[in-house]
């Protein structure tokens, strides 16, 4: 049996090594578009930063790595279209540029997403994305050779609030520049407005409400007619699903774009799997779809698949809360379940607690805030944000398996906690919103 896989980053690699591990016997080829594969995207803007002192270190296989282990990789190979009903690929050799078809019996799509931009970067030498180990090289390569000691950051979604952070401990002056006012989208308002005041406080120069039109050599001209010294501008502003190469396939999309999947990976087209950013999956705990561009649930997902196809098909993938967090200089940011925007639709009640992180007779205990949206129908957990600057991470990962255990808001004061003075308090700030609630 041949396995194709589109992508070989987090969802494509991850499910080659799985199916390998699993079944030694299957032929599996990744092709992959760009110039690498198996990297930690998300360790990228921490090289700028140098807490990943060595860029080696992000790449976790290579094609003769994966080929010792009986894997084909084939890098700068662009799928160009799938024909899921002769089960076969049009592929573009971007080397050798010429095409060729290839047969698949099951075929895994992880192609990810494709960073956005804005208009007026196009074609603007010195603006980056920061999507893969090729835009890094690139970014730290023109720092090098045009000793770039500042840079204009646009985009304030987590990977645009890492690229300032980085940027700052590499010791370059930045320009933060957005559209609005509102910083961080996943985060509510009201819980994240020491977004501005920190980046001041880290020297950073904040444009809002306005947006570069138009970047002239080094100045780019902000929509409120001001000028900024941008010699490197990189964006962070989101991605779109890379599936146009599936126009015509068989395979459904959904109305943006991402692709349909049910709980075995599966897509409407047989023997054709998905997984990663350019999915859409369920929530674990609400009868809802969702999207969520983020590494578990690639590496989840790959699981299931690899399963699917080559092992035990009673391995499903149970859903997605979304979990997530992000660290902002000193400050932790998590959130998980439904969104903002989605919460809204469910009857709910908030409950919202504000403790020390541990007993708060000890020096250096600090505030931590946790708000759940609850259900007013049966007591779930819907939704829940987690800010502070210690501790936020243990809280978050409690939710989320209390949540998908089947705890319920009020089941919260049951959560035995681990208790010593410098870790918590008899009465964790889970457990006093579960008294909350009661
Ligand atoms: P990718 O890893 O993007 O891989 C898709 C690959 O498919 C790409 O290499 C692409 O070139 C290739 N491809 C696309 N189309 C084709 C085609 N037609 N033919 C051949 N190849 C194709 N997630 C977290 O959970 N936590 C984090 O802290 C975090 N930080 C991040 C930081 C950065 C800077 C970035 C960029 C991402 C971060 N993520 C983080 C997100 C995480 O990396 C993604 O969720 C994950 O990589 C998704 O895996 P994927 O396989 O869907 O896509």
């Amino acid at each position: 049996k041949q396995v194709i896989i589109v992508g070989g980053v987090a969802g494509g690699a991850t499910a080659a090594a799985q199916l390998r591990r699993i079944n030694p016997d299957i032929n599996i080829t990744i092709y992959e578009k760009g110039r690498d594969i198996s990297f930690g995207n998300c360790g990228l803007p921490y090289n700028i930063g140098g807490e990943v002192s060595d860029r080696d270190k992000l790449v976790a296989a290579t094609p003769a790595t994966m080929a010792e282990r009986d894997i084909v990789v084939k890098t700068h190979h662009e799928v160009r279209s799938v024909d899921s009903e002769g089960r076969k690929l049009l592929v573009k050799d971007l080397e050798e540029d010429r095409e060729f078809e290839a047969a698949y019996d099951y075929l895994i799509l992880s192609p990810g997403g494709a960073p956005r931009t804005i208009p007026a970067l196009l074609d603007v030498p010195q603006a980056f994305v920061l999507h893969n180990l090729e835009d890094l090289d690139d970014i730290k390569a023109h720092i090098a050779e045009h000793d770039v000691n500042k840079v204009v950051v646009i985009g304030a979604g987590y990977i645009g609030l890492e690229l300032i952070e980085n940027f700052v401990r590499r010791g370059m002056d930045v320009t933060f520049i957005h559209r609005s006012e509102e910083v961080y989208r996943p985060l509510e308002d009201d819980l994240g407005n020491f977004f501005i005041e920190e980046m001041e406080r880290q020297g950073v120069d904040v444009r809002l409400n306005t947006e570069i039109v138009e970047v002239d050599g080094n100045v780019a001209t902000l929509s409120n007619g001001e000028q900024v010294d941008a010699p490197m501008i990189v964006a962070g502003i989101g991605i779109l699903p890379r599936t146009e190469f599936l126009g015509g396939s068989g395979v459904a999309l959904n109305d943006a774009g991402f692709i349909c999947t049910d709980e075995t990976g599966c897509t409407s087209a047989d023997c054709v799997y998905a997984l990663g950013d350019a999915i859409e999956t369920f929530y674990q705990h609400v009868d809802r779809k969702t999207t969520v561009a983020l590494a578990w649930g690639a590496h989840r997902m790959a699981y299931v698949i690899a399963n699917q196809i080559g092992g035990d098909d009673d391995v499903k993938f149970e859903g997605l809360l979304g979990t997530n967090i992000i660290r902002f200089f000193d400050y932790d940011i998590a959130t998980l379940g439904l969104q903002q925007n989605e919460v809204r639709e469910y009857d709910h009640f908030i409950v919202d607690h504000k403790q020390k992180n541990k007993a708060g007779y000890m020096d250096g205990s600090v505030p931590i805030r946790v708000r759940i949206y609850v259900s007013t129908e049966d007591g779930r957990i819907l939704r829940a944000a987690v800010v502070g600057t210690e501790g936020v991470d243990k809280r978050i990962d409690l939710l989320a398996a209390h949540i998908r255990l089947g705890g319920t808001a009020e089941d919260l004061v049951n959560i035995e906690v681990a208790y010593s003075p410098p870790y918590s308090s008899p009465k964790s700030v889970l457990n006093m919103l579960g008294y909350k609630t009661i």
